[in-house]
């Protein structure tokens, strides 16, 4: 089986899940091919609210083996990444402590931890945990489970970093941080927050890698369910926005600390999102046309990221702007020379914009790290050209 169909919240196990948006039928996003012309199979993208407890989920759930045995996101390729990583390292660690990061990917944060003198143990799915055995950082190469808190327990340090959106078994997940935490130990999440991606219009961070969208009731919910006490709530740059929560198996002193005064979910923007996307897409077409000395678009590509997959295979992206895009670059060895399912322009690496003396704009897909990508092509490589990127809102932000 490829994938299945849910009918009831993962979360509260409610039936009544209200459509929210229909991005069409999409290939995996972080699938890159060889070649363009590479048949694959396409998933419905559709995503849903649960009524009940409020969680965003979609409705396919493809199977885990399609999309992580060969994955290609590196954390620890972003400098931006790594200052996150030793930030926390820094602010958590305990010396002479024991930790274990959930999707530990490449083990850039096992890294930073084990310099502050703590036991590390790292848990991925991909190919990605040889790559942190190879450098010392014990990584047991399997999906997270109550069997391993059981086996590997118990832990100061419980790390989920960008890893609840990926896990069909949220009770699993929960049990096991349960299972596995000290009394007084700590589990740090990180998910994107739903919220911001609703009103910021952050629709191509829904993929099929991402089965659900949280915000913080949600995620009280499936705590308290499993013993977890939500101890702490701050938010943190990284994904365009994200929450950061502290569980713990005690309840916090004062309660009040947690009290999270950000916006939840805006139910208009929720209604119309099908129409922000669609102008949102016809915003970029107007920006690239002014912009334009050409007939025609013509611009090229930075970051060949899951969103970037999702911008041109959704059914509200034009034809235009995939015809127009003559290449996307990234920074990623093993991404390049490569193509994103469902798009004809090949990724190169960034050296390619010294053999380009036309005119060429640069549209950034990885809106999440843009600041750093346009001082890098400023900066770096001396870049005169106009660059866009998504802003606040989903507004189009030209840097001449
Ligand atoms: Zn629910």
């Amino acid at each position: 089986m490829k994938y299945k169909t849910i009918t009831k919240c993962r979360i509260c196990g409610g039936g009544d899940l209200k459509h929210v948006i229909d991005l069409g039928e999409q290939p995996l996003a972080n699938n890159l091919l060889s070649n363009p012309e590479e048949q694959v199979d396409l998933y419905p993208l559709v995503l849903m609210q649960c009524q009940a407890c409020s969680l965003l989920q979609l409705t396919a759930v493809v199977n885990p083996e399609e999309m992580f045995t060969n994955y290609p996101f590196r954390s620890g390729i972003s400098q931006f990444w790594q200052e996150h990583c030793k930030k926390l390292a820094g602010d958590t660690a305990i010396n002479g402590g024991k930790m274990v990061d959930i999707g530990s990917n490449d083990g850039t944060l096992l890294e930073c931890y084990k310099k502050y003198g703590m036991e590390v143990l790292g848990v991925d799915p991909s190919n990605l945990a040889n790559e942190s055995n190879t450098k010392r950082l014990q990584t047991l190469k399997d999906y997270w489970s109550t069997e391993i808190a059981d086996k590997y327990g118990f832990w100061d340090i419980i790390t989920a970093l960008n890893v609840m959106a990926h896990t069909d078994n949220l009770d699993e997940f929960a049990q096991a941080v349960n299972i596995g935490l000290k009394p007084n130990g700590k589990c740090i999440i990180e998910v994107p927050y739903a919220a911001n991606m609703i009103k910021n219009l952050q629709f191509d961070a829904i993929y099929h890698e991402h089965l659900s969208y949280f915000t913080v009731e949600p995620l009280r919910e499936l705590s308290a369910k499993w013993g977890l006490f939500i101890a702490e709530i701050e938010m943190v740059e990284t994904h365009g926005g994200s929450l950061r929560i502290i569980l713990t198996k005690t309840p916090p002193c004062p309660l009040e600390k947690v009290v999270f005064i950000a916006p939840e979910i805006n139910s208009n923007d929720l209604s119309n999102l099908e129409s922000r996307i669609k102008d949102h897409y016809e915003q970029l077409i107007t920006v690239l046309q002014e912009l334009s000395p050409f007939a025609s678009l013509l611009y090229c590509g930075y970051g060949a990221s899951a969103k970037a997959a999702t911008f041109f295979n959704s059914k509200q992206c034009p034809d235009e702007l995939k015809q127009g895009l003559k290449f996307i670059v990234d920074d990623n060895a093993d991404k390049q020379h490569r193509y994103i399912s469902g798009v004809n322009s090949k990724i190169h690496s960034i050296d390619i914009f010294a053999k380009q003396p036309e005119w060429m704009p640069i549209v950034i897909f990885s809106w999440n790290i843009a600041e750093s990508l346009v001082k890098k092509l400023r900066e770096d490589l001396g870049y005169k050209n106009p660059i866009i990127y998504k802003g606040e809102n989903g507004d189009w932000i030209v840097k001449q």
